[in-house]
């Protein structure tokens, strides 16, 4: 709440965003460090997929005992429509995901899949239905054709370019040395953080799952990297079920629901037109958000001039 209504000044935003790749590294390891304690159920059969609605029900969350992180979340994400998580860093968007995922087990209430809780199938069926173009993709030392082809391994050449084509990387990937038999990673060759989300976007194509789940990155990507993702993104999202945390006002503008969640709850619900005219937590997020833009803005304008 504090944060939300900061003045803006510069060094604010470089504040934050300092603070949301330091919690962007935590995530990372949050998801390694997933619960090991976690195992099917017996006899648990596979999730079973119709139109790939997605609940949460009452949700309740956290990492540790005395500090609760979800507090009563309940939101519905129809087949086939698209929601979107706003809401400070740290407000708990990217444990939603996990949740999802099933890396961790809610304390409280269910989250189910076309009334199934996600509890009573296998892991296996649960993940084989989800897509997840994370915020910080993390690429295996291997070729760029391995990284993708991940999506889905009987996929062919063709369909491997074929993603990569509609993920908009293709052209990155026929200007490296070797092609698809480049190889990336740690050892081979390092790409930016919007090519690596590219290649997610790219596997994720691949994998066509019915339900996705899209962490937006917050780095200061250009402008034409950002629509090139962006349409690479809306092209994936469409006709399946979509959870989107979103970090740009495009993405949120279209979707059919925005969640604005703070302190544990969801503070706020509804399209981009109600919650701008509500005039709330949403509308001093967007306020401030265009204030960073313009900032941003003029600080490349200075620079640009000699
Ligand atoms: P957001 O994605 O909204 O920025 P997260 O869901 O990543 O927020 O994190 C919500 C809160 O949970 C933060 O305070 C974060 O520090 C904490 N957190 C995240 N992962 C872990 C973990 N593995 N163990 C303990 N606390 C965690
Ligand atoms: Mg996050």
């Amino acid at each position: 709440m504090i944060q939300l209504y900061q003045p803006l000044n510069f060094l604010g935003m470089i504040y934050r965003e300092i603070k949301q790749a330091i919690v962007d590294i935590e995530a990372m390891f949050g998801v390694l460090a997933r619960d090991p304690e976690i195992e099917d159920a017996p006899d648990a059969p596979a999730l079973n997929v119709s139109g790939g609605t997605v609940r949460f029900e009452d949700v309740r969350f956290s990492y540790d005992p005395d500090r609760e992180i979800l507090k009563g979340v309940s939101f519905e994400v129809p087949a086939g429509r698209t929601v979107a998580i706003v809401g400070a860093s740290g407000a708990g968007k990217s444990t939603i995901s996990r949740l999802m995922f099933r890396f961790y087990d809610v304390k409280g209430g269910r989250i189910t899949i076309d009334g199934q809780d996600i509890r009573q199938v296998t892991q296996d069926s649960l993940r084989a239905a989800i897509g997840m173009v994370p915020q910080d993709t993390v690429l295996f030392n291997d070729t760029i054709a391995y990284n993708i082809r991940y999506g889905r391994a009987g996929a062919s050449d063709a369909e491997v370019e074929e993603a990569a084509r509609l993920a908009q990387i293709d052209g990155f990937i026929r200007a490296t040395p070797a092609g698809y038999a480049t190889e990336v990673g740690e050892r081979g060759l390092k790409l930016s953080g919007g090519e690596k989300q590219r290649v997610a976007i790219a596997r994720t194509i691949l994998k066509a799952p019915p339900i996705l789940v899209l962490d937006e990155a917050t780095s200061a990507l250009d402008s034409h990297t950002e629509r090139e993702i962006q349409d690479a993104l809306d092209g994936v999202s469409r006709g399946r079920t979509t959870l989107v945390i979103a970090h740009r006002l495009s993405t949120v503008i279209n979707a059919d629901e925005i969640l604005v969640l703070s302190q544990g709850q969801v503070a706020e619900r509804g399209t981009h037109a109600d919650l701008l005219a509500k005039g709330g937590l949403y509308a001093a997020l967007w306020q401030r958000q265009r204030e960073a833009d313009d900032a941003r803005r003029k600080l490349l304008a200075a620079s640009d001039s000699p």
